[in-house]
């Protein structure tokens, strides 16, 4: 045995071992996963327009007009005029001034965070922040202070000793947090950042298209247009392409251009990722029902799982976790779940804190309510037979596993 497949052992040992999943088809409510028809509970398609036909169609119209893809980096001839209107329209839906895209939201973190703090300075992330934005500090070599998830006192505590005038300081955050699908405090963050002179960086991923009025995400719904610093959206999640944007003052996205290094060194998006992206956005913006049925549809789901028993969750959105604890009884879940034609994937270390390995329910604007319900009394029942309902019921223990530390997937900390 190699080094590596020592390794691989001992995650399969571990209960941490993973696979890919073969899906064969559009992203849709029900997908062909490894040959088997089943609900899809875990993509982030939330409006469906990874496989509307109109967002299809603008891909492969693109295509065809400007190629495949844009054979440069944004700096050199790879920016393309359907990449200037798909930021000049992302602008206007944000409603600010202006709006760079990026390869894709991973790299959007890096390149902000990375062009935003430097060696001197002080990134403050909560604690639960998604893998990005934690490899973005450590990208930055800025000292990373992680504040408990949602905890302004904490926050406001390490914010008055933490930075002085001279050095700069980045507060970052998940608007809705992507693992358990709670809201950030943004309007007591947004405070914050102004009283102590920091810049508010947050990452609309699981917002845009889904929170806020007409979907434009939570820093819209909190009336913090204008006032968040830097607001970064993924084109991979409810607007169904791929890519990333970044959207902020002038100066901001001029100084972005010049210094993140992921935009820089990097391939520009494919031209049909954007045009399938602006015509996503299009939909968006004509079909404000979208959005609604979602909401909608999560609601269902939301009290199909609470008459089942499940402790009340943490959020009020389309991201609904079914906190389970240990990792093998996740992957249980999980297994038996799908053989009953419902594909909802287990999330383990390091996506998530020790102990608290989930079934990450994700709810589409596509899925029929009679459909979500039918899911819940299933995954419900087979939960129930592996034991991990009834503790997971009884609450404690899994909660006061998520305040602990954070696990590996985490930048050093200094107070
Ligand atoms: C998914 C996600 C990202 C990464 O976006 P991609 O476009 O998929 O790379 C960044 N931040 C958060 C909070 C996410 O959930």
């Amino acid at each position: 045995m190699t080094d590596l497949d020592q390794r691989l052992a001992e995650l399969e040992r571990s209960g941490l071992y993973r696979r890919l999943r073969l899906v064969d088809g559009p992203q849709g409510a029900h997908v062909l996963l490894d040959g088997e028809r089943v609900l899809l509970l875990c993509s982030n398609n939330y409006l469906g327009l990874a496989e509307d036909r109109r967002v299809r169609e603008a891909a492969a119209a693109a295509a065809l007009r400007w190629g495949a893809g844009a054979g440069a980096s944004r700096l050199v001839s790879g920016t393309m005029t359907v990449h200037r209107r798909l930021e000049e329209r992302l602008a206007a839906f944000e409603r600010t001034e202006a709006c760079v895209l990026f390869g894709s939201g991973y790299l959007a973190n890096q390149g902000v965070l990375g062009a935003l703090a430097g060696p001197g300075d002080i990134i403050y992330s909560d604690r639960l922040n998604h893998a990005s934005i934690v490899d973005g500090a450590r990208l930055s070599a800025a000292r990373t202070f992680v504040y408990d998830h949602g905890d302004c006192e904490h926050l406001s505590w390490a914010l008055r000793r933490g930075h002085t005038e001279s050095t700069g300081a980045v507060i970052v955050t998940d608007s809705i947090f992507s693992m358990d699908g709670d809201a950030a405090p943004l309007a007591e963050l947004a405070d914050l950042a102004e009283r102590h002179h920091a810049r508010l960086v947050v990452d609309e991923a699981h917002a845009t298209g889904t929170r806020g009025p007409g979907g434009r995400g939570a820093v819209a719904g909190a009336g913090l247009e204008g006032v968040v610093d830097v607001v970064i959206g993924t084109l991979g999640k409810a607007l169904g392409s791929y890519g990333a944007y970044v959207c902020a003052r002038r100066s901001t996205v001029r100084y972005l251009i010049n210094r993140a290094r992921p935009l820089i060194f990097s391939t520009a998006p494919p031209p049909p990722a954007a045009a399938a992206a602006l015509t996503a956005l299009e939909i968006l913006e004509s079909e404000p029902a979208l959005p609604r049925r979602l909401l909608r549809n999560a609601a269902v789901l939301r009290s199909a799982l609470s008459r089942e028993g499940w402790p009340k969750l943490p959020s009020d959105t389309h991201i609904l976790p079914l906190i389970v604890g240990d990792c093998a009884d996740a992957v249980r879940l999980c297994e038996s779940a799908l053989s009953e034609g419902i594909f909802a994937q287990a999330i383990r270390p390091p996506t998530v804190p020790q102990g608290t390995s989930r079934l990450r329910l994700t709810v589409m604007a596509t899925h029929e309510t009679s459909e979500l319900q039918a899911a819940a009394r299933t995954i419900s029942g087979l939960a129930r037979d592996l034991g991990v309902l009834a503790a997971s019921a009884n609450g404690g223990s899994a909660r006061a596993e998520r305040r602990a530390p954070h696990a590996s997937d985490r930048a050093a900390v200094t107070a």
